[in-house]
């Protein structure tokens, strides 16, 4: 396969950097998780005498990457930092961002940020775990059993088991690579699909929670502080009720909004099988793809607009 210069860039500044800081996106998933710890596995395997740290938030629990409280000013000032699976500079969760030597972006997200100089992004890949395992693979580094099973856990929940529209040969040629390095997929779906009775009570109730608009064609789960509250859920569970209304005919935009506490923001999550949700989230200070997206409300007043703009994508 053809290297092109990026990926020889992001091999030569790793040479170069003894310091290496990888940042995630705000409210992480598994593929910026992914990403970062098996970025940080595949560096620590194949180059020698590198300090890497993965800041940020970690998925699902209400901390910080330890590796945060190794960093100081001269640390970070030496630092490249490479950014995974996040589009705006603004949601690179790392405090220090602006304060570091460089920054390499590695992405899989439309271009509405051209934060840094070097950078990988191929917005056709799944998921910025398949854009790390192919680079990865075409430079022959090693992807040891750790580092794969990072990688595998973004692919298959980016591209939703393999079910969404992207998923493509490249997608199954990086599963191909990272099951010969060792996954084993039973693990990784029972810790991924196989749900505590908690969250699948919360699923259910989430579906009859949900309102219909649009003859059905929009669906839509409000979730207020109240009930995030009370439902004792990570930000990324009560997210995942957004699968209850996934796969319904009738239902051709559905989406999940909540308000954690203490935020003056409402978090929203858009999801469609053909309609360009990507349109209307830019309006609403958010991004993502074209049938995936996130967006801010600066409150619950904005959702009737919301939902008249998702309704002309439709009419
Ligand atoms: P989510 O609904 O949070 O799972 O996000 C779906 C996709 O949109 C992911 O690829 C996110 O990285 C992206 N995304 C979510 N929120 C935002 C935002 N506020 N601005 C830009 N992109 C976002």
């Amino acid at each position: 396969m053809e290297l092109k210069g990026n990926e020889l860039t992001l091999i030569k500044k790793i040479k170069e950097y003894k310091n290496i800081i990888i940042a995630k996106h705000v409210s992480p998933d598994w593929d910026t998780q992914g990403s970062a710890y098996g970025l940080r596995e595949i560096i620590l395997k194949n180059f020698e005498n590198k300090n890497v740290y993965v800041v940020g938030e970690k998925l699902n629990l209400a901390l910080r990457e330890e590796d945060e409280s190794k960093l100081n000013k001269d640390i970070i000032s030496s630092s490249l930092l490479i950014t995974v699976d996040v589009a705006n500079f603004d949601r690179v969760d790392f405090y220090f961002k602006n304060e570091v030597k460089e920054v390499f972006k590695i992405d899989h997200h439309l271009e509405v940020d051209e934060f840094a100089e070097n950078k990988i992004v191929d917005v056709s890949a799944i998921a910025c775990t398949q854009v790390i395992t192919l680079w990865a693979n075409q430079l022959n580094l090693k992807i040891t059993k750790d580092a794969a099973t990072y990688l595998y856990f973004g692919l298959i929940t980016d591209s939703g088991r393999f079910l969404f529209e992207k998923t493509n040969g490249s997608t199954f040629q990086a599963a191909k690579i990272l099951l010969e390095a060792g996954v084993i997929i039973t693990e990784i779906y029972s810790q991924l699909f196989l749900k505590k009775l908690k969250l699948a009570k919360w699923h259910n109730k989430a579906f009859n929670m949900a309102k219909f608009y649009n003859i059905n064609q929009i669906a839509f789960i409000k979730v207020k502080t109240k009930i995030f509250k009370d439902l004792d859920l990570g930000e990324e569970e009560i997210k995942s009720a957004l699968t209850v209304l996934s796969g319904i005919e009738e239902v051709k935009i559905w989406a999940l909004a909540y308000k954690t506490v203490g935020s003056n923001k409402v978090k929203l999550s858009i999801r469609s099988r053909e309609f360009d949700i990507n349109s209307v989230a830019v309006k609403y200070n958010g991004g993502g793809h074209k049938l995936a997206s996130g967006a801010k409300l600066d409150s619950w007043r904005q959702l009737n607009s919301l939902i008249n703009d998702l309704n002309n994508l439709i009419e």
